[in-house]
């Protein structure tokens, strides 16, 4: 679900002002040293890429709704409860189909939008429900022949044949393990990935990966032997390729208890050399992270912070409750070539960037679920429009039905 929709908002520059209080925000000598401690065990002798090969190689393509999806969504419980989380749940979310409508045209033809006649995965319409009509994808050179010949006003004919086997809806579950805080249990951070791909390749970069830094943060965290002074919950979400809907279902059966959601770090762009986070628009949540970017993250080649807003993975529904949003920010070239494509395998995987990832997450929410006082406050829902407005997002999210 990348490249949907990117669009940079400048961001001021962090004003002299502003420097008194964030010296009163740097991290403590206790976060500092859980934090190298984290980021050790990671580094050296840490399990993230053992992580990766066993969603990739074992399980393969994780489908929302397959068997191998299921099989993933268990073992990553499992893999959580060995680590000695002990509030693991599968939490059941239901991806609908809609019957087919009555319409003119005959089919649709989606040309793909990359070169060669290569194929990229994708859906036609958030939601997981069925097209109105046939649904074809067509190589890029093929779309643009029959493209030059309608414009000649050459009768054009295509000809195509395909299997489609549809199932009616389908239950599914995110992962969802939580690692009680010690003073503050009921605010959490979450820390999130979605755990389910196409199934032309085995969903490595996209998002194996970050599902692997998911669980290593949370073993990470685990073998410090003392929870943060809030929680954690790392979530694993099904149903993202068909439109963020394992984390939108999260975000409607919790809404009772977002009030108390600290932060949300999505990990979704896959293992290429780290950068920092992307702080989607929020001004505020770049200025209060500059201290743990600085002294915790330059280190592990993290430290940036970009304001790039999008609402093109898990972060969004949470973005749109005002929350303050982190994506994993890295060099995108290794995701972007093999993304939703049958080479998005195992054998494409950075393992040290996979680890440096890793350990920014791991790093980050501790911090956060350490630190004094919240990040940055939810912002009401006249703030979440500006911010959307400013973004250039509103109009797509109001046709979505995401944003009223
Ligand atoms: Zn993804």
């Amino acid at each position: 679900m990348r490249k949907f929709l990117t669009i940079l908002i400048s961001l001021a520059l962090l004003s002299g002002v502003a420097a008194p209080a964030l010296r009163a925000q740097q991290p403590s000598a206790e976060v500092r040293q859980a934090s190298v401690r984290l980021a050790g065990s990671i580094l050296v002798g840490g399990r993230a890429y053992d992580y990766l090969q066993s969603l990739t190689d074992k399980f393969g393509g994780r489908l929302s709704g397959s068997t191998s999806y299921q099989r993933s969504a268990e073992w990553a419980a499992a893999e959580f409860r060995a680590m000695g989380v002990s509030d693991v749940r599968l939490e059941p979310f239901t991806l609908e189909q809609k019957l087919f409508q009555e319409a003119g045209a005959a089919a649709v033809l989606i040309p793909d939008r990359e070169s060669n006649n290569a194929f990229n995965a994708f859906n036609l319409n958030w939601g997981a429900r069925l097209s109105p009509l046939p649904f074809a994808h067509v190589g890029m050179e093929d779309a643009e022949l029959i493209a030059r010949l309608a414009e000649k006003g050459q009768p054009v004919e295509v000809e195509f044949e395909y299997q489609n086997r549809t199932g009616g809806a389908a239950q599914t579950a995110n992962v969802v393990a939580e690692i009680r805080g010690r003073e503050r249990p009921d605010e959490w951070i979450i820390v999130g990935a979605h755990l389910d791909s196409w199934d032309f390749g085995t969903g490595a970069q996209d998002n194996g990966s970050g599902c692997a830094m998911v669980l290593e943060a949370a073993r990470a965290i685990m073998s410090l032997g003392q929870p943060p002074r809030r929680s954690i919950r790392f979530a694993l979400w099904g149903g993202e390729e068909q439109g963020l809907i394992g984390s939108r279902a999260y975000v409607e059966a919790h809404e009772r208890e977002l009030k108390n959601c600290v932060a949300v770090l999505n990990t979704d762009n896959g293992a290429g050399h780290p950068k920092g986070w992307k702080v989607e628009g929020r001004e505020d949540v770049s200025k209060a992270m500059q201290p743990i970017s600085k002294s915790l993250l330059e280190d592990l080649s993290g430290g940036g912070l970009s304001p790039e807003a999008s609402f093109d993975t898990d972060h969004g529904f949470f973005m749109l409750r005002g929350i303050p949003a982190l994506d994993l920010w890295v060099d995108m070239e290794p995701y972007g070539k093999i993304h939703h494509k049958s080479s998005d395998t195992l054998d494409k995987l950075d393992r040290h960037s996979l680890a440096g990832g890793s350990a920014i997450v791991a790093v980050t929410a501790y911090a956060l679920a350490e630190r004094a006082e919240r990040l940055a406050p939810q912002l009401e829902r006249k703030a979440v429009g500006e911010l959307l407005q400013k973004a250039n997002m509103i109009e797509m999210l109001k046709a979505f039905g995401f944003w009223k």
